[in-house]
C-alpha cells in the first residue's frame, strides 16, 4: 500500500507532533507500506521520514527542484523524485496513493489536504483520507467543515470525505476500515 503523508515543514511545534510523526512513520514502514511525502529534512516530514527509515521502510520523497537548491531533501531518502513546480509535486503524491493521511500543518499542509478532498467531491479521487487529530489540532477545522455544510456550501454526504483519528496508531486501521468513495460522487457534488 502507497500512503501519501502531509504534514508540517516546522520544527517549532510542540515534540508530541514530532513523536507522532515519527510513530506513523515506524508504523507505515512495519506494515509494509511505502511514505509518499514531500521529500522533506525538516519538521514533521523530517520526523516522518526518520521513523520509516528508522523500521527499514520505504520513503518516496517528491519534492520542487528549488528546494533541493536550497538543500531542503531529506539526506537519508534512497528514492528521491525532483519536480519542477509545487503543482507537479501535488499531482506526484497524490498519484496512485491508496490513502492521505493529514497531520497537522500549515498552510501547505493544509493546501495539500484541501485539493485532496477536493477532488474526493468531483469523483477524481476515491481513497480514505484521515486527518490525525493529536492534541484536538483538527477539531477546529472539523467544526468549521460542519459549519460550512450548515451554511449550505457543501453537502451533509460531503463530510464523509475526510475521517479524524485521535493516534496515529488507529491510522492503518481507519484506512483499511474506510470504504472507497462513491462512485455516484460527481452526482452529490452539486449543493443541493
Ligand atoms: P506547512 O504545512 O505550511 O509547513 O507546509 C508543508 C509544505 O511546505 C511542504 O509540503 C512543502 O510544500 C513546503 N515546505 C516548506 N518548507 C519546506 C522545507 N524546508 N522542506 C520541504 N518542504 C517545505
Amino acid at each position: 500500500m502507497r500512503v501519501c503523508v502531509y504534514c508540517a515543514s516546522s520544527e517549532h511545534c510542540d515534540r508530541v507532533y514530532h513523536e507522532a510523526a515519527f510513530a506513523l512513520g515506524r508504523q507505515l514502514a512495519e506494515a509494509g507500506c511505502t511514505t509518499v511525502y514531500g521529500g522533506g529534512a525538516v519538521g514533521l516530514m523530517g520526523s516522518l521520514a526518520d521513523g520509516a527509515l528508522s523500521a527499514g521502510g520505504q520513503v518516496i520523497g517528491i519534492i520542487p527542484r528549488f528546494m533541493t537548491e536550497v538543500e531542503w531533501q531529506h539526506p537519508g531518502l534512497a528514492s528521491l523524485e525532483v519536480v519542477e513546480d509545487m503543482r507537479e509535486r501535488k499531482h506526484r503524491l497524490l498519484t496512485d496513493s491508496d490513502a492521505v493521511v493529514a497531520l497537522p500543518g500549515g498552510c501547505g499542509t493544509l493546501e495539500e489536504l484541501f485539493e485532496a478532498i477536493t477532488l474526493k467531491r468531483l469523483g477524481l479521487y476515491f481513497n480514505p483520507i484521515v486527518l490525525v487529530d493529536t492534541q484536538g489540532f483538527y477539531a477546529p477545522l472539523q467544526a468549521f467543515m460542519e459549519q460550512v455544510v450548515a451554511q449550505r456550501f457543501m453537502n451533509p454526504e460531503h463530510l464523509g470525505m475526510w475521517h479524524l483519528v485521535d493516534t496515529v496508531e488507529e491510522v492503518l486501521p481507519a484506512i483499511r476500515r474506510i470504504p472507497r468513495w462513491r462512485d455516484d460522487a460527481r452526482s452529490i457534488a452539486v449543493v443541493r
